[in-house]
């Protein structure tokens, strides 16, 4: 669902350039934003305006060695009379083949697809870009130039609507400090109640709650007045008059998860304070919203050379403020940046739908076992996989890995680990070995995040468990009466830190009765309001308390205790529990 709006071009193209900044100035790219300020106008949602121009930006970064990215944009009537801009983004960077030009949009697809390819990535984002982009009724292309690099060009519909004019408020508006609302003498109590003078528009953007905005202005007045605005909306706040002030809270402890700042400070410029957060923080770790005086494009070009996010022009609108506040509040909240830009935390649900074609749906059916699995994805999609097979009549493999990062990228490892996994397990049962050859496969694909797993090999008729460690917590076994507890600690490295691993298999003998667990992170490391967490010996003693119940009794039992240990309604991290009776 898109929330349409007037959007300029080329705020949102400074918004992505500050997110990219650490990315550009490491390779030494030369970047020009040639959209004129403040006057190329779309009809569209900014924030996945702000996703696509992300994501083609974020591509020319990441295929351009060295030379430079240059973002135009040019206005003009097509054939039905509608107002049309043009944003083109080209690049000096490695290209592509002519014939690939439509490929590229498709899902998964790569321009180079070779093994030994130098750069990462899913193949996703142009396919997002282009569907979110269609959606606004608008088209993408792209097309290799031939002095090399790359050029993609987006066309969307102008901004034709009533465009909102803000009022000037009571004082001149540009006296430097002089910013005031519209709706200043209402919210200052003079004329009427501020909460029914204007309706306000509802926005999609999911605002998390509680989160804490620090507002630094000299004027009171002001403060004051955003304050309230602020609290209206559910935030917390904070407030400074100096740069200083500001700085000294949040160097001790006091971060909030935005900054909203007025240029024109006394004592240390706004810029000055801006350029002083940035030295700390990551425009997506603690986003900065300047407040300028309107028409002041200089001044908007140094606040974003300090690394300010956006902008709000004085007089300021509610409407306007509240819009720029929650996409940036919830850019601090959902970009998972790591190293991949192209994968943005909007695109979870996908996460949780390639999530549902990974994970096992059916336990497979073994004479005198009897098997439950409990796997509860936490909202952020933690990267949890199992699998359970029966290997022949007496012999059964189970796996239980937990990748790194969460949402889009570990739903994409997991779906690499089972393919790989049930590729080398059709030809190879010793548990070291296949968990090296697991490793080897997947090192190349895994880029900076890793993965944990155990590996099990039950024999029934042997009474033996073979098993091999990748940083994961082992199996624990208890005896029928519930008297004893046992694992036995196997070693080895997750898959993904080195190319060449070393696993090792241990052998664990158990008895008719035994019960067997197998568990990720989610549980050992689940904490209570105390802080405290639920910890291996948490499974111990439930594992010794609750021996009575069945298997399916006792699996549904471990979740219940984990739901009122959690301090939180929700689990943070994928929750997966294997309860083999044998
Ligand atoms: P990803 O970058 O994650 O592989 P995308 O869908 O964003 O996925 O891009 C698909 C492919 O298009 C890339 O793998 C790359 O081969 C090609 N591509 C995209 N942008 C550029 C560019 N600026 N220069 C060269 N190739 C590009």
């Amino acid at each position: 669902e898109l929330v349409m709006e007037r959007v300029d071009i080329f705020a949102v193209t400074q918004v992505v350039l500050a997110i990219l900044r650490p990315l550009i100035q490491n390779k030494g790219l030369h970047v020009e934003n040639s959209i004129p300020v403040e006057s190329m106008y779309v009809h569209g949602d900014v924030n996945r305006l702000q996703q696509v121009l992300l994501n083609i930006i974020g591509n020319a970064v990441k295929f351009t060695g060295e030379g430079s990215i240059r973002i135009g944009s040019r206005s003009y009537i097509n054939e039905s009379g509608e107002d049309m801009v043009e944003i083109a983004v080209t690049d000096t960077g490695i290209g592509f083949d002519k014939d690939q030009a439509e490929e590229i949009f498709e899902l998964f697809i790569q321009g180079d697809g070779s093994v030994t390819r130098p750069y990462t990535g899913s193949g996703l984002g142009l396919a997002i870009s282009k569907r979110l982009v269609e959606l606004h009724g608008g088209a993408i292309y792209a097309e290799p130039l031939d002095r090399g690099g790359a050029c993609f060009t987006l066309v969307l519909k102008g901004y034709s609507g009533e465009e909102r004019v803000s009022q000037p408020g009571p004082v001149a508006a540009d006296t430097g400090t002089g910013m005031f609302f519209e709706e200043q003498q209402a919210f200052s109590g003079t004329t009427g109640d501020p909460e029914i003078t204007k309706p306000e528009p509802e926005y999609a953007v999911s605002m998390p709650m509680g989160s804490t905005i620090m507002v630094i202005d000299d004027e009171p007045v002001i403060l004051r007045v955003l304050e309230k605005s602020l609290r209206q909306w559910g935030y917390n706040v904070i407030t400074a008059s100096y740069g200083d002030e500001a700085l000294e809270m949040i160097n001790s402890g006091a971060v909030p998860d935005l900054i909203i700042l007025d240029v024109m400070l006394p004592r240390m410029s706004g810029f000055d304070v801006c350029r002083a957060v940035r030295e700390r923080f990551a425009p997506h770790e603690l986003p900065v919203l300047m407040l300028t005086a309107k028409g002041k494009s200089r001044e908007l070009q140094t606040g974003f050379d300090c690394g300010a996010n956006d902008y709000v022009a004085k007089p300021v609108e509610r409407s306007e403020l509240h819009a720029r506040v929650q996409s940036l509040i919830s850019l601090r909240h959902s970009v998972q940046y790591a190293h991949e830009l192209s994968i943005m935390q909007h695109d979870i649900d996908l996460a949780h739908e390639i999530q549902q074609t990974v994970v096992l749906r059916e336990v497979p059916d073994i004479s005198g076992v009897n098997i439950a699995v409990r796997y509860v994805p936490a909202d952020q999609l933690g990267g949890d996989y199992y699998d359970i097979q029966k290997i022949d009549d007496h012999r059964i493999a189970v796996l239980i890995a937990d990748v790194s990062g969460h949402g889009l990228p570990a739903a994409f490892i997991c779906a690499m680990l089972k393919v790989t996994y049930s590729m080398h397990l059709e030809n190879e049962h010793v548990p070291h070995k296949l968990m090296k050859r697991i490793n080897e496969s997947m090192y190349n694909f895994t880029d900076d995040q890793f993965v944990t797993a155990f590996f099990a090999l039950i024999d029934l008729k042997e009474k033996m468990i073979y098993q091999s460690s990748a940083g994961q917590w082992p199996l624990m076994a208890c005896s029928s009466d519930g008297s004893e507890v046992r694992f036995v600690e196997s070693k080895g490295v997750p898959f993904g830190w080195v190319p060449e691993s070393n696993h090792e298999t241990d052998r664990m003998e158990f008895f008719k009765g035994d019960r067997l667990i197998l568990f990720t992170d989610g549980i050992v490391e689940l904490r209570n309001a105390d802080g405290q967490m639920f910890w291996t010996d948490g499974i111990a003693e439930m594992l010794q308390n609750k021996r009575g119940l069945s298997c399916n009794d006792f699996a549904d039992s471990v979740i219940e205790k984990l739901g009122s240990w959690a301090r939180h309604d929700k689990f943070d991290d994928d929750v997966t529990l294997i309860v083999i009776d044998v």
